[in-house]
């Protein structure tokens, strides 16, 4: 009745096995999974947010600031292994929060391990991560983090984020992230793709891959080979994605890259994209920050010197229907409206789906604070004005061209007037829009993929009706 994979035991994983080494001052959990499959999907579903919110996972009781233990109550024996694993982890590290099927009997637990900091039931994931908050708080930083600020609350349970590497070997001069994460560490191939598959058989029907820099996943392992059923797979972002296409087909399960660098071997994603077989979604969240070239070389951005608009020309005559998201920095010091011009410019013939836009502002330890000929703030709001209408503009019209098409969405609310909010491929959660069904959605949940036919469309949303 037990399992216990020994990449979750800290007391049986071998060193840095799951590749997750924690770095420097790092916040860190260790992770005892006891009980059926069922159990570990929950471990690796809590596991995953934890990564995702930038915590390190360390294999072994002493590198860990707090250790959860997933139970099994579900017979005598497995009680009592529960206990002594609790009990032990309470000896080797000090901190310990309970979940699980045994934590449906919390005083029973207690009574035998008083010095527990936390007891959650199964399933029971936002109580669980508040657990850990409170144990071995997180160190968010707006200028760093990966997702939005979502508190306690995990994703709904039908996507999941997938971080598959930490840190970043650039050194853009708004950023600190290498100074606050370190530098590139990637998970090895099989480690992340075996999350993926126990996220997928959990029921997860979208995977969001994220890192600082997605195009990198592996140099630091100089691509090397993975087992993988059966197989080898090298830690390279093209080997990774292909094989995460294969964990479902395209009419059950969704792929979709963040954070992608515009480097040459992108070009080797997009057949994937175009490819109706694969789950791999034709959609990239390339960050440009910037168009002009001075610009870009001033922020010390990677992939500067490529052609972007060539690279974004030939990703379309691979795949016509790739969407394109991008976020921008109006403002950066030494702006000059030349530059900016070039921006707006190079906006109209990208033509870009998505895109965000911030204005420029100091964040303390990055070097471009002492960049000369810092912007105005009146100036930076103008153009932030002048971009956000322009990228409007080009929103509406690309919205309103999917009038009367015919697409697959995934449902994610509904709400009690029986309104479901659904997204299509072009469509991130958090920062993308929605499309709306507003009748007809009896029997649809939370999760579902389901055909329809867009009838209108805003200025960031969709509106639909189930088609036939
Ligand atoms: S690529 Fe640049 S912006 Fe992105 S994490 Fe690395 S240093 Fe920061």
């Amino acid at each position: 009745m037990t399992s216990n994979p020994p990449e979750l035991r800290p007391d049986l994983a071998p060193k840095l096995h799951i590749g997750d080494a924690p770095r420097a001052g790092q916040p860190t959990l260790g992770m005892v999974s006891l009980g059926c499959p069922k159990a570990l999907v929950d471990s690796e579903r809590i596991l995953t947010r934890l990564r995702a919110e930038g915590y390190g996972i360390s294999p072994d009781y002493t590198g860990a600031d707090a250790v959860i233990v997933n139970t099994c109550g579900f017979l005598d024996s497995a009680k009592a292994e529960s206990l002594d694993a609790i009990g032990e982890a309470l000896k080797e590290n000090g901190k310990v929060i309970v979940t699980g099927c045994l934590g449906a009997e919390p005083d029973y637990i207690r009574e035998h391990h008083p010095r527990i900091l936390a007891v959650t039931g199964p399933h029971q994931y936002e109580q669980v991560l508040d657990a850990v908050h409170a144990a071995v708080p997180p160190d968010p930083n707006p200028f760093v983090d990966l997702l939005p600020a979502t508190g306690v609350q995990l994703t709904p349970r039908h996507f999941s984020y997938l971080k598959i590497s930490e840190g970043c070997n650039h050194r853009c001069k708004f950023c600190i992230i290498p100074d606050m994460r370190g530098r590139l560490t990637s998970r090895p191939a099989h480690a992340v793709l075996r999350e993926a598959e126990k996220l997928v058989a959990a029921g997860v029907r979208e995977l969001l891959v994220i890192s600082q820099d997605t195009s990198a996943y592996g140099m630091d392992r100089k691509h090397d080979l993975n087992p993988w059923k059966g197989d080898e797979v090298r830690s390279h972002i093209t080997d990774l994605t292909r094989e995460l296409g294969k964990l479902g087909s395209a009419q059950d399960l969704w792929v979709r890259l963040h954070y992608v660098y515009p480097y040459p071997f992108v070009r080797e994603l997009i057949p994937l994209m175009a490819d109706p077989d694969t789950a791999v979604l034709p959609y990239l969240d390339i960050p440009f920050q910037h168009a002009h070239p001075d610009m870009l070389k001033r922020m010390a951005r990677p992939a500067a010197g490529a052609k972007t608009l060539d690279e974004i020309a030939a990703w379309r005559a691979t795949c016509p229907d790739i969407t394109l998201r991008s976020t921008f920095i109006v403002g950066y010091p030494g702006e000059t409206e030349a530059e900016f011009q070039h921006l707006l410019d190079w906006m109209d013939e990208a033509q870009l789906d998505r895109v965000g836009c911030f204005k420029y502002e100091n964040v303390a330890g990055a070097r471009s604070n002492e960049l000369p000929d810092h912007v105005a703030e009146e100036l930076k709001q103008e153009r932030w004005e002048r971009f956000m209408q322009k990228a409007q503009a080009i929103s509406e019209a690309k919205l309103e061209a999917k009038v009367g098409q015919v697409m697959q969405v995934i449902v994610d609310d509904i709400d009690e007037d029986g309104i479901a909010t659904c997204r299509t491929k072009a469509d991130a959660p958090e920062i993308d829009g929605n499309l709306f069904i507003d009748e007809g959605t009896e029997g649809l949940s939370a999760g579902d993929l389901v055909t329809v036919e867009v009838d209108e469309a805003g200025e960031y949303d969709l509106w639909g009706c189930i088609s036939n």
